[in-house]
């Protein structure tokens, strides 16, 4: 099944709103693996508006329109629609008793236009209202849908995945069961990921591939249809053999998970404990670690040294360190590391010191980052990065970079 998305509102065209509808059906659509071809965007104007309804029917099974089904005159999605349809407009009695408590609740007088809202499509399936008064609908013709959605994203993000996702489950072919499975790489960027597997990309339709990049991780998230869920999986399991050939290297858990939590579930099955010395970070790490359940068989405890005497004075980093090299340095990095571990006595040590900006410090420029780490038995060792961004996108990333460091 493929659909376009008509928004609906001149305050679009002007440039005074972002059609964020648009962004956020496609997004809740790929998830159900239904492909969005086409966005388009009309003014508050009947004729355009059917215009733009024509060119959606020639290429789309699907057709999502949002905005205009409002009380006022410039709402006039509904009444487009059913002319275009030739349908009628007949009140939704359970809609117009939810708009009717509406004014109740809110001890207004209920004027004429607003039972305008309750008007519904002769035979549509209507979709409640939790955030608002007009309720959205779906109506098939001729084996296409239509779907009719309010314009507000209050209103239109909850109707969609309360009841509107539901809906379009069901236009699916019967017996198509849908699987999605995400994979979460770190360190690699998303324009490299996509150019190491452009040609699976390219060809990709069973299951589909979704990169996404947030928060210096990219995620892929794969779509497979099929007869049912066993034989989705199978799709998908193929597909990821063959990105992971490519691209393991960079990767580290499956759909929610994190690099926190990743770390944790390691640590916690080999019974190793940590603790960790925080400067720049000033207790992200700690944060992190401690919202995971169960953190306390993992986390022993931590220092924040943002100070270069804390770091002296709390966990023993020598005066020549700090003088020679600076306390962002990766000879601080390895003592903080070092000393919170024999400090807390933990079995592995992870310490964080660097220049989150947004001035330099100590000369350094910023983005310089040294992550120490310290295992019991073994050589200290330490990563030096080199990041870029805002302070509070530099902090976070340290703390993935280091989860990352240890992991591998
Ligand atoms: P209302 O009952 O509030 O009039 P409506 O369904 O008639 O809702 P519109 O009048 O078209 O919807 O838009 C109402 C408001 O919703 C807009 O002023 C805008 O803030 C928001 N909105 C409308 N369309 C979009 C869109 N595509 N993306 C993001 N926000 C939108
Ligand atoms: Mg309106």
């Amino acid at each position: 099944m493929n659909a376009e998305i008509i928004a609906v509102g001149s305050e679009l065209l002007l440039g005074q709103i972002v059609n964020t509808n648009a962004q956020f059906l496609s997004k809740q659509l790929a998830n159900i693996g239904v492909n969005v071809y086409y966005h388009t965007v009309v003014g508050d104007n009947p004729e355009r508006l059917k215009g733009a309804l024509e060119i959606a029917e020639s290429r789309a099974d699907l057709i999502i329109l949002t905005g205009g089904l409002g009380p006022t005159k410039d709402d006039l999605t509904k009444e487009t629609i059913a002319s275009h349809l030739g349908k009628k407009l007949v009140h939704d009695e359970v809609a117009l008793s939810s708009i009717e408590q509406y004014f109740q609740t809110i001890n207004r007088v209920m004027t004429d236009n607003n039972r305008k809202q309750a008007l519904v499509l002769e035979g549509a399936a209507v979709l409640p209202n939790d955030h608002g008064m007009a309720p959205g609908m779906v109506v098939t013709v001729n084996e296409r849908s239509y779907m009719l959605l309010p314009g507000p994203p209050k209103e239109l993000e909850p109707m969609f995945s309360q009841y509107g996702e539901k809906e379009i489950l069901k236009l699916q072919p019967i017996n198509d069961k849908i699987v999605s499975r995400v994979l979460r790489f770190f360190g690699i960027g998303e324009s490299m990921l996509e150019t190491e597997i452009d040609d699976l990309i390219d060809g990709q339709q069973n299951p589909t591939i979704a990169p996404l990049a947030a928060d210096g991780e990219v995620t892929l998230r794969l779509t497979a249809k099929a007869k049912n869920e066993e034989l989705a999986h199978q799709l998908i399991d193929k597909t990821e053999q063959q990105i992971l050939a490519r691209v393991g290297e960079y990767f580290y858990g499956y759909d929610s998970t994190s690099l926190m939590n990743e770390l944790f579930q390691e640590l916690d099955a080999r019974n190793l404990t940590i603790a960790c010395a925080e400067s720049l970070t000033g207790g992200l790490f700690q944060q992190e670690i401690t919202s995971i359940s169960g953190a306390g068989d993992v986390f022993k405890g931590g220092v924040v040294c943002y100070a270069t005497e804390v770091k002296k004075h709390v966990l023993n980093v020598k005066k020549e360190t700090t003088e020679t090299y600076g306390a962002v340095s990766a000879a601080c990095a390895l003592e903080l590391a070092e000393n919170v571990r024999s400090l807390i006595q933990a079995d592995i040590g992870i310490s964080f010191t660097g220049v989150a900006g947004p001035a330099k410090q100590e000369g350094k420029p910023v983005g310089m980052v040294f992550i120490g780490i310290s295992i019991k038995g073994r050589e200290p060792k330490y990563e030096q990065l080199q990041l870029a961004g805002t302070r509070e996108g530099i902090r976070l990333r340290t703390i993935k970079h280091g989860c990352h460091f240890l992991l591998n």
